[in-house]
């Protein structure tokens, strides 16, 4: 996963996070926002820079087996075949 929380504590409800992401990512819940699909996250960062209250926590990798994306780690090292 990429964007990784949203604090409750520090989050004013100002839902700039939601118009801002490109993705959908963060949804409206109620008054709150809320991860609904960090699947679809990239790593942008729009939210993290456009949160006045610095309340949310991106990281800078995703939790995709490269293998599924390449399909290239299959293949043993030094294989002819
Ligand atoms: S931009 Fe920051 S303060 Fe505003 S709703 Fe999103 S997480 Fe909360
Ligand atoms: S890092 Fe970018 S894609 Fe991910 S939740 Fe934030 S704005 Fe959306």
């Amino acid at each position: 996963m990429a964007v990784e929380k949203i604090d409750p504590d520090r989050c004013s409800g100002c839902l700039r996070c939601v118009e801002v992401c490109p993705m959908d990512v963060i949804r409206p819940e109620g008054p709150d926002p809320k991860i609904k699909y960090p699947e679809d996250c990239q790593s942008c960062y729009l939210c993290v820079l456009e949160c006045p209250a610095g309340a949310i926590g991106v990281t800078p990798w995703r939790a995709i087996p490269l293998g599924n994306v390449y399909g290239c780690f299959e293949k043993k090292v030094g294989s002819t075949n």
